[in-house]
């Protein structure tokens, strides 16, 4: 009998979606080898993306943020490790330490690690944050914390301090319940999105009654003295506030590796290339801990985002198996809705491009989301940024009440693939009343570029 191949194993720190993803694929492509999974938290796959709709009282109870249950992964062949946070990677040994929550500690073997332990909420640093009322809202634990300790409290204003896709999206949801105050430190949310579409978002916040407070400086949350929260101090005024969220961007989470493999200067995340590999041989990374490599900008980038991270974790688990693939650039595509506006965006807006050294100029329309023949009329508001010269589309924002999130898509293909904006004025997309007007409101703002371009103007 010829002799078998000895098994192999593939271990993955972090059980979401980069974790998850590279998981599957490395036993799916691999069936032989023992792939386990060690995640800190007490569930695997939670959708952070939902805890603004269960906060918002949308969807009801904490476990419908988990997308599957652990019997899910079980069934398909992976061995998952709970409440089991690795603490130390020795790479250079391939070994791991292990300390389970409530056992003793432990050392692991591996012949393959894909590292997927995800970032960590950055904090505000000033007083008063650790005190009652103030939440991070990033993990599973930060939102098993917050919605205990909301519970049956009703505070009369909610802050959530913060201007991006995170917490514009959490701002907007928490307002079916609370008056939200929301506190940013740029001069305004989202600072890279076109004016028109910024003022859309500024009255539809209004009409939310969030209540944006841009540009502030905070210096500390103040108490009472039982330590309720009464505010959030910025500037020398005083916004009030009985509950605070900070969602203001996340760090690389590479504790447990303790230098043992090269992170970006910049961003301190994990440094990999487009096969998801690290600088030390049979290490891979991928998710949020990991750098990204954007379509459009030279270097690597910190590019947070769950999409990202499961595609990328499919090809760093795919590669641990021995596979030879490689992740596609980033274009930095996101979408969020935000009761009743839809906001999305895909590669550069105009400051970021000419920051990066295009000569790139910008064109908005207001078009009509599909036909007028038996609906209300609806207006998308589009931008495009494109190249002078070439033509080339270099990024699209989009907002309305809807369809800016499902075109997106078809703006990122269009980016990704390199197109001009005549090109891109000429797609073959489809007319039905329902959806798109036979000028599909893309195809108008691709066709007002290329007149732009054309006219010089
Ligand atoms: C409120 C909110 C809304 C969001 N909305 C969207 C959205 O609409 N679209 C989108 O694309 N993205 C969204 N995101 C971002 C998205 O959730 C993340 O980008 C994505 O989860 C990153 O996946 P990841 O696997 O890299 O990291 P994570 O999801 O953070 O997973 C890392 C896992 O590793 C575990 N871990 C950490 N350290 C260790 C250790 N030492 N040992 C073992 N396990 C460890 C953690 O417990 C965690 O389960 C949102 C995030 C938040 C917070």
């Amino acid at each position: 009998m010829a002799p078998t191949a000895p098994q192999r194993t593939i271990v993955v720190v972090g059980g979401n979606a980069a974790g998850l993803a590279a998981a599957s694929r490395a036993k799916r492509s691999d069936p032989t080898a023992r792939v386990v999974v060690f995640e800190a938290g007490p569930t695997p796959s939670v959708s952070n993306c939902n805890f603004s709709y269960v906060l918002s009282g949308k969807l009801d109870g904490p476990s419908r943020v988990v997308a599957h249950p652990p019997g899910y992964f079980t069934a398909r062949g992976l061995e998952l490790e709970l409440e089991s946070p690795v603490v130390e990677v020795r790479a250079t040994e391939r070994r791991l330490r292990v300390e389970p929550r409530g056992g003793a500690a432990y050392e692991a073997a591996y012949d393959r690690l894909v590292y997927c332990a995800g970032a960590l909420a950055r904090r505000l640093e000033v007083p008063g944050r650790d005190e009652g009322g103030v939440h991070a809202l990033h993990s599973y634990t930060d939102f098993t914390a917050l919605h205990a300790d909301l519970g049956g409290r009703d505070p009369e204003r909610m802050i959530v301090v913060g201007g991006g896709f995170k917490a514009l999206s959490v701002g907007a949801a928490l307002s079916r319940r609370f008056a939200v105050s929301l506190v940013c430190v740029e001069p305004r949310p989202l600072p890279d999105l076109a004016p028109e579409l910024l003022a859309v978002l500024e009255e539809h916040l209004a009409g939310l009654g969030v209540d944006v407070h841009a540009g502030r400086n905070p210096a500390g949350y103040l108490h009472d003295r039982s330590g309720r929260l009464v505010g959030l101090e910025a500037d020398g005024a005083t916004i009030p506030g009985g509950f605070a969220l900070e969602l203001i961007g996340v760090l690389p989470n590479t504790a447990p590796l303790g230098g043992a493999l090269e992170l970006d200067r910049r961003s301190g995340a994990v440094v990999v290339d487009t096969r998801q590999a690290t600088s030390l041989d049979g290490v891979y990374a991928a998710g949020d801990c990991a750098v990204a490599h954007h379509a459009l900008l030279p270097g690597r980038h910190h590019l947070p985002n769950g999409a990202l991270a499961n595609r990328a974790g499919r090809v760093a688990g795919a590669n641990a198996a021995g596979g030879s693939r490689r992740s596609a650039p980033a274009l930095g595509t996101r979408a969020t809705e935000l009761y009743g506006l839809e906001l999305s965006r895909t590669g550069l807006g105009l400051e970021e491009a000419r920051a990066a050294g295009y000569d790139a100029r910008r064109v908005y329309v207001k078009a009509l989301n599909h036909a007028t023949f038996h609906l209300p009329r609806v207006y998308l508001h589009a931008s495009a940024v494109f190249e002078e010269g070439s033509g080339r589309l270099l990024g699209v924002q989009l907002a309305g009440p809807s369809g800016a999130n499902h075109r997106i898509n078809a703006a990122a293909a269009a980016v990704a693939v390199g197109m001009s904006v005549g090109e891109a004025a000429g797609l073959d997309f489809a007319y039905h009343p329902h959806s798109s007007p036979v000028w599909d409101p893309l195809l108008v703002l691709f066709r007002a570029a290329q007149r732009r371009l054309e006219e010089g103007e």
